[in-house]
């Protein structure tokens, strides 16, 4: 990536959120070969202060990891996506609100789409079922 982004962050905790999120996205793009840091200041339209700031914050919160090299005769750093940023985000999803819906337990889930012969759009059981939902709704509305 070597395009420069447009400086388009705003000001404030918001702003240097964005800036994170951009320069993270940027990082994780390159993978295990990393990215200089003077590149990613430029693709991010930062000064050196600036980005040196950055990486720090980033570093900070545990979310790169940088390790020193040399690039053009020079001494410098290249930044990776930290390990526990790879690790994949485990989401707890409570499904007890949706698991009564007939579709889950029907033997024609399968075949059933609009316009086939079991059709959502027309089945009685779900219609049924959602009539039953929204009675049971207005009675605890009107209790
Ligand atoms: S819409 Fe009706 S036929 Fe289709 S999966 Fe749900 S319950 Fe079964």
């Amino acid at each position: 990536m070597s395009a420069a982004m447009e400086p388009s962050i705003g000001s404030g905790r918001k702003g240097l959120e964005e800036l994170e999120a951009k320069a993270l996205e940027i990082i994780k793009a390159h993978g295990d070969e990393g990215i200089y840091q003077h590149e990613l200041w430029k693709t991010l339209g930062l000064d050196s202060r600036e980005g040196s700031r950055l990486a720090l914050r980033l570093l900070k919160k545990g979310l790169i990891r940088r390790e020193p090299t040399v690039h053009k005769g020079r001494h410098t750093y290249k930044l990776y996506i930290a390990e526990q940023t790879r690790q994949p985000v485990s989401v707890d999803i409570k499904i007890g609100s949706v698991i009564e819906v007939p579709c889950f337990t029907c033997k024609n889930l399968e075949r059933c789409h609009i316009g086939g012969f079991f059709d959502p759009t027309n089945c009685p059981i779900l219609v049924n079922w959602l009539a039953s939902k929204i009675a049971r709704l207005k009675r605890s509305m009107s209790s």
